[in-house]
Parts: structure tokens; sequence; C-alpha cells
């Protein structure tokens, strides 16, 4: 092949004609008949073999996830095409596939891992070039092209064959290849019933429309004449998304803020970043349409990005995917928040926490293929209530927008386009959970009592402001948790005093005099700040992470502490520290929250009417303090969450083990009864704002055990208060020991049957 751009374009010409049909011998045009797509495929390996004066070009694509097979060659014996087949992994067309990298070689019987096939009769070819066929990161099949003597192949030309390889990706996706064979990787693919296991992020159910976030793009002509004009086309579409980068800056307010300068403006620096903008251009100049030019951009960062460990990289280079993303939308003069139907399920390989607040409202669920129970998506579906399910594998791939979709939430299961059966069987849980529902709104005004007279204050947490009706409709008590650090997570750059203050009030606006616990921010291990710098650590939750972050920046803290004082006005609130591990955070912390409220009071700010300050009691070391700490708290609120995690060494992000441990295993359960004894002597209030004190049978232990009060999701209120109006708990505890006297590591399967056998709903 010639090594010039010129060149390359000539074969992308040649290409095209192949695609439209001009030269196609069996007449049937353009839309790929019978045997049309094999006629295709047909000529566009001879068509690269005679460019690159070699003897073979074959064409292998995936029939499934681990199989090649031959589709297409000129060289090789015909009657191995689509018979001969190999593994993903194994021979050297195996290994491109495995590796989604380019291998050259002039003497394949050599190279290790060569793997010779029998039916090709390949044996005769010494020199052999390949490349992976992929779109956005997915690798579709190999292309290769052999020669019989050893020659060699320049970058030039391997180049030359990847340009064409991604024209070929192109082409598979819009269906030029249809009707051929063996075709796995195709549009045909998509239709038929597919089931997906993933793992659930946010429980509820849902049924409705697939809305694909990243809309896969089908480019019915890859290849570009006009160099030219779309080199224009792209920097328009730059112009166009840097105006959106700038925008999302400044509407932050951090353009003006000098303090600020520090903060890493991630998303500003990929639109203006300068390696990006050349890779674009020359992929234009190789002769491929802009859109296809930003996709292959985008496939060779997507699997950069799939090889890197460290997660705050990979979060950045999850910004350049979706900035190219933004970018595919200007130059298709479509915007993604296109008018969604009411029913819409977002889906999505995965999403920012900011880009998920811009669909609150707007979708009914989301599945994502990658994410993680804590990712900031699932943290921001939770908190939005949103039936979520992550680790969907592939499902941006069988997907179509438009698709129907059932989602349920409950046990990490989705269905597309279900079958009548499933269908039925999904309405019918969903009726039933209406029902259920509208039983829980009958007891929302009324106070959650055990049947032996025990008052138990349910609250609720929250984060976001999506989350403020839920304080009405709920009928919690109050708010139990507030995490500040959503209103971080969800931006792009650290909010200011004023937009913070600005929550804040709402928050006890929606409140109306309701008791509102705000959390300070609790930030590192997994909510990781974009416009923070860090550094990596070996074990982020062991790390640098909420309070200590902190106590270490203290002026980011004070800063909060000012912006809740404003937000407040002078009404009363709570506030309270995540992770103290040792009384002297505590009184640390307590202290800076002082000096601001003394300060602000002296330039005029009203003084909040009352402000209890508490600690949450995440780690075990703490429910040893000494006496003083329980005195000097004026409560201590139990995070379950990290507290299990610390208490059985087993990592709550870690799919592995996070199951592992039960809040009901009797070495945890003596644990807690420590703590209340500890705030019972001190005359300490205590609660619960783990995710256990939303499920209705852990709830009745954690009462049953001391707790008093409980904050837990909003939509959890009504289940919990049902199972504890039923609830005595004097027999929970008498279920309990009967399962300790038993020797059972845990109560759960105890209080299991005794609750089946009382006939209540947990
Ligand atoms: C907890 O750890 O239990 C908790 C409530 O905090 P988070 O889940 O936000 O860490
Ligand atoms: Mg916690």
């Amino acid at each position: 092949m010639p090594p010039d751009k010129g060149g390359s374009r000539a074969l992308l010409r040649a290409l095209r004609a192949v695609m439209a049909g001009a030269d196609d011998g069996a007449g049937d045009g353009a839309g790929g008949g019978a045997n049309g797509g094999q006629q295709r495929m047909d000529q566009v390996v001879r068509l690269v073999a005679n460019n690159m004066v070699a003897e073979v070009c074959s064409i292998y694509l995936k029939r499934d996830e681990r199989t090649l097979e031959l589709c297409a060659t000129e060289g090789l014996r015909p009657e191995s095409v689509h018979s001969a087949r190999l593994r993903v992994g194994q021979g050297l067309v195996g290994r491109i596939a495995e590796r989604a990298e380019p291998l050259v070689t002039e003497d394949a019987p050599s190279t290790p891992g060569f793997r010779y096939l029998p039916e090709t009769g390949e044996e005769i070819y010494h020199s052999f070039v390949g490349v992976p066929i992929q779109r956005l990161g997915e690798v579709m099949g190999v292309l290769v092209v052999q020669n019989r003597t050893r020659r060699h192949y320049t970058e030039d030309e391997v180049e030359a064959l990847e340009i064409v390889a991604m024209v070929i990706s192109e082409m598979t996706e819009a269906g030029a290849f249809l009707g051929s064979d063996g075709l796995a990787a195709g549009p045909g693919r998509r239709v038929g019933p597919v089931v997906f296991h993933g793992t659930s992020a946010c429980d509820g159910v849902a049924e409705g429309v697939v809305h694909l976030h990243e809309p896969r793009l089908v480019v019915f002509d890859p290849i570009a004449d006009d160099v030219a004009s779309e080199r224009r086309r792209l920097a328009e579409a730059m112009e166009a998304l840097k105006g959106d980068v700038d925008r999302l800056v400044e509407g932050n307010g951090l353009g003006s803020a000098g303090e600020h300068r520090e903060i890493f403006e991630a998303y500003r620096m990929f639109a203006y970043d300068k390696g990006w903008r050349r890779r674009l251009d020359e992929a234009i100049d190789s002769g491929l349409a802009a859109e296809v030019a930003v996709e292959k951009v985008q496939s060779d960062a997507r699997l950069r990005m799939e090889r890197v460990a460290d997660p705050y990289l990979r979060e950045r280079l999850h910004d350049l995917d979706d900035l190219a993303n933004r970018l595919l939308r200007h130059l298709l003069g479509s915007s993604n928040a296109a008018d969604l139907p009411r029913n819409a399920v977002l889906v999505a390989r995965n999403i920012g926490p900011g880009e998920l607040m811009d669909h609150a409202g707007k979708i009914s669920a989301v599945v994502l293929e990658e994410g993680a129970q804590t990712s900031h998506a699932a943290i921001v579906a939770r908190a939005l209530a949103l039936p979520t399910v992550v680790q969907a594998e592939r499902i941006t791939r069988d997907a179509n927008s438009g698709d129907r979709i059932v989602v349920d939430g409950d046990i990490g299961r989705v269905d597309l386009r279900p079958e009548g059966g499933i269908l039925d069987a999904f309405r019918e849980k969903v009726a039933l959970a209406e029902q259920a529902q509208e039983v829980y709104r009958t007891l929302r005004e009324k106070p959650a009592t055990t049947k032996d007279g025990v008052a138990i204050a349910l609250k609720m947490n929250a984060g976001v402001l999506a989350d403020l009706p839920s304080i009405d409709a709920s009928g919690a008590e109050g708010v139990g948790l507030f995490r500040t650090e959503l209103q971080f997570l969800i931006r792009r750059n650290l909010p200011g005093r004023e937009a913070q203050a600005a929550v804040y009030s709402r928050v006890l606006d929606a409140a109306g005099g309701r008791e509102v616990v705000f959390r300070t921010l609790d930030i590192g291990s997994d909510k990781v700040l974009p416009y923070l710098r860090r550094e990596a650590e070996p074990n982020p939750a062991l790390g640098w992470r909420a309070i200590r972050v902190g106590l270490d920046r203290p002026k980011l803290f004070r800063m909060q502490v000012q912006s809740l004082i404003r937000g407040a006005k002078g009404r009363a609130f709570d506030l309270m520290f995540p992770m103290i591990a040792e009384a002297d955070e505590f009184r640390e912390a307590r202290g800076l929250v002082e000096g601001e409220v003394a300060r602000l009071a002296a330039l005029g700010h009203p003084r909040p009417a009352e402000l209890k300050i508490g600690v949450m009691l995440e780690t075990p070391s703490l429910a040893y303090a000494s006496d003083p700490l329980f005195e000097e708290a004026d409560f201590v609120s139990v995070g379950g969450n990290d507290l299990m995690q610390f208490f059985f060494a087993a990592d709550r992000e870690n799919e592995r083990v996070r199951r592992r441990y039960d809040l009901m295993n009797f070495s945890f359960l003596r644990f807690l009864r420590h703590v209340v004894e500890r705030c019972g002597e001190a005359g300490t209030p205590l609660s619960f704002c783990g995710e256990a004190a939303g499920k209705p049978l852990d709830a009745l232990v954690l009462a049953a055990i001391g707790f008093r009060e409980l904050s837990m999701r909003p939509a959890a209120i009504g289940p919990v208060k049902r199972a504890l109006l039923g609830a005595d708990l004097g027999d929970v505890r008498a279920a309990m020991e009967r399962a300790d006297a038993a020797g059972a590591t845990s109560a759960r399967s105890g209080l299991n049957a005794w609750a089946k056998e009382a006939g209540l709903p947990v």
C-alpha cells in the first residue's frame, strides 16, 4: 500500500464504492441481499490484497465472545471460509483479538503462539500483519494480510490497515455485510430477549424503554472525500464543545474564585488538549469522516483506559470519553437530552454523577455495564430512588434505543425485549409492590411504636435536593443523615460558599422544623472529587478520607461550616463528623466549628438557635474511647456500612467479600450492645444510619438491642415501620437468645424462621 495519505484515501474511496454496491456483480444494490453482504466482504479483501500487493487478505469476525471465524479471504482456500475457526487468544489472529493490538512478523510460523489452520493452506505464507477490527473499544474481529516472502511491513502500512479495519467495523455496524453468514458482530444480533444478571445498586422495579446514553452511532459513510470540509466540521464541533465546557466551568463559579487556582480543570484541560486535536486531525487526514475519526481516537483511549489500574486516572479518562461523546453529538447535531419518553430507562456503559443528575426526573431506572454498588452514579441513583442495576455486562452492545426493558433492582436482573410470560410475572410483582405502598401511605402519620410500647424514631438519609420531597412523602421524623459530599460529587468544580449555603438552606426549608443532621464532607475512599488532587493510596478505605481530610485541609472544612451557618440563617441544625477514630479528632473538629460560629457571629451572622455536634461511630476504636468522649458528644450515630467493613476487615466495595459477613453475626451484635451501653451510661442519644437500618428484620434487631433512632433511605421507612408496629421486641430478643444458645454464628436464620411463624412481613 502506498504509504502516503493520498494513497490510503484512494483505497478508502474504492472501499466506499464497494459499500455503495457499485462494484457489486450480484446487482442487488446497496441493501445487501442474501449474498450481497458476502460478496461485498469478498470484494473488500480483494481490494485490500491488491492495494497492499499481498497474496492474502482475510477478515475474521467474532461468532461469539470466544470464537473467531474466517468470514472472507483472498488467497487462502475458499472452502475454509465460514469453516475455519479459532478461539480468542489462540494463534496469532486470536492473540490480536484478545489484546486488541496489531501484530507484525516477517516469519509467522516461527513466531511464538503461531497456530496453523490446515484447512486454509496458510503454511506457505511467511510474513503476516494483523490488526483488530474494533469499534468503541469492542473487538469485532481481525483483519490480516499475508505474503509468501519474508517482507517487512512499514509502520505506515500497518497504520493504513488499521484505518481500513476501522472502516470495516463501521461497515459491519451499518449492516453492509448483513446476509453473509457468521456475522456475530452486526446489527442483526440485536433482536430477541436477553437477560442480564447484574448487581443491584438501588432496589425497586421499573418497566420502560431503553434510552442509550451514548446513542449507537451508525455512520453510513465512514469515508470522507473532502478532507478540508471534514476538518472544518470537526473545528466547528470543537468550538461548540469548548463553549459547553467553558459554560460548565464558569457556571460553577470557578472562574473568578482565586483561591481555587489549584483546582483541577480536567474537562477544560482535555477539551483544549492539543494532542487530542492532533490525533483527530490525523485520522481525518487519512480519509475518515469526522465522526469516525472521533470514534477511532475514542476507541484507542478506551483501550488505554481499560489497562489503567489507578481509579483516579480511570476517572479522568472517563472524562475524556465523555467529552468525545459530546463532540460526537455536536457533529451529529443531536442533543442527548432529547425529549425522553416518560418511562425511559437509562442504559450506559458508565455515567458520571453529574450526567446522571442531568437526567433526574426524566428517567425511571438506570442500567450500567460497569459501575459498582458504591460508585458515584450508584450513590446518586439511590439518592434519586431510581431502580439501578450495575455490572449488566455488554448491555450497551445488545440494546437498541426504544427497546422494551424491565429492570428489577431488587435482585439485579434486567430483561431486555422480554417475552410475554416474563412481562406478566414482572407486572404482577409491580402490582404487589404498589399495594404495599398503599399500606405504607396509611401508616405515614403513625408513630413507629412496637407492640410492647417502644417508640422508635424513623428518620431518612438524604444527600441531593431531589430527596427533599421525600421528607413529607415518607413520613420521616427528620433527616438523620444528610451526606453533604453528594453536592460536591455531582459537580465538576468545588461548589462555592453561596452555592453550598443555598443547598443547606433549602434542606432546612424542606424539613420545616424537623431535626436535620448534616454530616461534614465525607470524601476519600470511593468518593473521589474530580477536582481535588490526591495521591494514589494502596488502601483508600483505610486512607486519607472523611474527617482526616477535613482536619488536614481545615480551609475546606471551615468553608463548609461557614456555608452551613449562613444557610441556616439562625435556624437550629445538627452536625456530625464522619469516621472519627479517636476522641481528639472529635475535639479538634468541634473546636473548628465553634471557632467559625464565633467568627461569623462577630461578623453579624445569626448564631444557629441550637447546634448539636455529634460523632459518627464507624471505627471499632471509638467504642472504646474514654468516658469523656461520650459525654462531650451531643449524640452518636453508628455508620454501620463503614463500621462493618472495619469490624470484619471486609472491604465494602469488594464484591467478593462485601456480603460475606452479617449484621446479625453475634460478635457484631455484642459489639453494638456495648455501644448502646456506653451511650446509655453517658445519657448520649444514639442512632444507626447505615443501610441495615432500612431492612425490616435488621431494624427489628437494632431496636431489640436498644437503638431508639434509625435513619434510612426514604423508601425503606414504610416497610420498617410496618415491621416495628407488628413486633414485640421481647419476642425478638427471645428469638435471638435461642439462636445464640443453639450456637449459631448469626441470628438471621433463627429470626427469619420466627418472623415467618409470627406472620410478620419482613
Ligand atoms: C456508613 O458508613 O454507614 C454511613 C452511613 O456512611 P456512608 O455510607 O456514606 O459511608
Ligand atoms: Mg460511612
